[in-house]
Parts: C-alpha cells; structure tokens; sequence
C-alpha cells in the first residue's frame, strides 16, 4: 500500500531509506503561510467526561513571524503546541502545515514532517544523556538520512550559530542548564525547518540563562526563521512581536485583548 503524497512534497520514507529532497529545504519555494489553523478543536474523553482542550481555534502565522502563545496553566498551550508540532491531531478542523493538509498524512509522513518541518525546543532540553553534543544535534538529520560527514559538518555549524563552537565534544553533564538548550536550539535548527516551537523554553533557566536563550531567539527571528514560543510568563511574550491568548481552549480575539 503506498499512498502517494497529497502535494510535490516528498516525505523521507524509512522503509526505502529515501531522503527528504534538497527543494524541500529551500526557502524560496516554501509559501507564504506557514501555521493555518480553521476551527480546530480537540476533545479529550476521560472515562464519561468529556475535556474541551481546543475550541474552534483559527489562527495563521506567516513565514517569519514571531509569535508567543500566552495563557494560564490548562487553558490548552501544550495540547495546541502537540497540534502544531504533529505529535497530536485535531478532533475536528483543519490544519495546514507549510501548505500540506495534516490530515492526509499517513503516521510515517507525519514522523518525517516532525523530524525536518519543525524544530522543538522544550523546557527540560529534552536531550540525549550518554551522547555529545554535536552527536545530538546531528539526530535529526541521521533520521533523514543524511550522510555521516554533511551531518557533522552541520550540527558544528548549527553548534556556532549559537555560540558553542568550543562545547561540540560535551555531554549534556558537562554543561550548565542554559548551554543544554543552546545544544537543544541548534538541534531544533539543523534541518532548517519551517517552524521553530519553543514550549516554555525558559521554563527551567535563570535569568542570566533565559536572557541569552531569549537573545538567541530573536536572533533567529531576525534572520527570517519562523517562531512560535509558548509561555504562561507575560515578560518572556514580550519578547515575540505578535501574541495570541488561549483561555480555557479558546483563543481570545486580539482586538479585544488591545482593547481591554
Ligand atoms: P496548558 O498547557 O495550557 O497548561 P493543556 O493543553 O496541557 O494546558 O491542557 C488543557 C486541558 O486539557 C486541561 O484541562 C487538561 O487537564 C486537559 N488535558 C490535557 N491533556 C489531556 C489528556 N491527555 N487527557 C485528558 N485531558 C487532558
Ligand atoms: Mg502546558
């Protein structure tokens, strides 16, 4: 059984040890609209209730836009962040993901999309204890298939770009909390995805810590990367140049936000 891809995108496929294509990363062909959400909701059900996470959810966020995802803890971040990420799916709505339709894709499609579409930042790091840094930030170009020397040679770039050219040899233990998600940050950016999510990101840092992970978020928002930062923390939203409230799964309207 082999479904063929809903768009002229091509997935990596496991089975044949296929890579991602080259165009695929290319921003120039990539459209306009990255995050194009139509009513999605997602309902959970728990034994004979019924949990209402997301309600009727729109929202677009274009390539290169910068924005963060505020609201209370169980107002819905985390399960809109798990849509958007592909780790979950919508109970019902619409979800197009850099112009691909998410709910055509099959559970292997879904897993390439993850891996070379968006990068995760997450608040615990979220990385590999026994392996290295630059053996971390390589993971997600092993999965597409990447040879050996190209992926060394880009995680050690990625690896720069934050700052940490001189650490590419360190374990996580080695490290100080804000350095490990540095290393987190440049494994989000090695395949040069469509989407950075970043749930909390500083969630785990001090201050010192937080200000250079929040710098380099705005570093890479001005160098056209597209970011969308979910916090509860109004000081860390600040820092985005668009925010959008989520209040008990639904978002509150902008204008009236201004307005209030
Ligand atoms: P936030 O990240 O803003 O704290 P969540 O998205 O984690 O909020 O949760 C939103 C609501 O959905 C909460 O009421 C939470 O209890 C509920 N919820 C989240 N995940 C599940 C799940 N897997 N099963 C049932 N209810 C869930
Ligand atoms: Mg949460």
């Amino acid at each position: 059984m082999s479904q063929e891809p809903p768009t002229p995108l091509t997935w990596a496929d496991s089975s044949t040890g296929q890579t991602t294509p080259d165009s695929l990363l290319e921003v120039s062909q990539q459209p306009d609209v990255v995050v194009s959400l139509e009513s999605v909701s997602k309902t959970y059900a728990t034994g004979a209730a019924e949990v209402h996470a997301l309600r009727e959810v729109t929202l677009r966020i274009d390539r290169g836009e910068y924005v963060a995802v505020i609201g209370p803890s169980g107002s819905g971040k985390s399960t809109l962040m798990n849509i958007l990420g592909c780790l979950d799916v919508a109970t019902s709505g619409r979800y197009e993901l850099n112009g691909v339709d998410v709910e055509d894709l099959s559970e292997a499609d879904l897993a390439a999309v993850r891996n070379t579409h968006i990068g995760f930042v997450f608040q615990q790091f979220n990385l590999l204890p026994t392996l290295s840094a630059w053996r971390n930030v390589e993971l997600p170009l092993l999965y597409a298939g990447v040879g050996r020397s190209e992926r060394r040679e880009r995680a050690q770039q990625a690896l720069g770009r934050v700052g940490l050219a001189e650490r590419v040899d360190h374990r996580p233990s080695e490290l100080s909390g804000g350095q490990q998600q540095r290393v987190a940050i440049a494994r989000a950016l090695v395949t040069d995805p469509a989407l950075i999510l970043a749930d909390e990101p500083t969630g785990n840092l001090d201050s010192r810590s937080s200000e250079d992970v929040m710098a380099l978020l705005d570093e890479l928002h001005t160098s056209g990367r597209t970011i969308v930062l979910i916090t509860h923390d109004l000081e860390v939203a600040a820092a985005a140049e668009r925010s959008v409230t989520v209040r008990d799964g639904e978002l509150v309207d902008p204008d009236r936000q201004a307005a209030a």
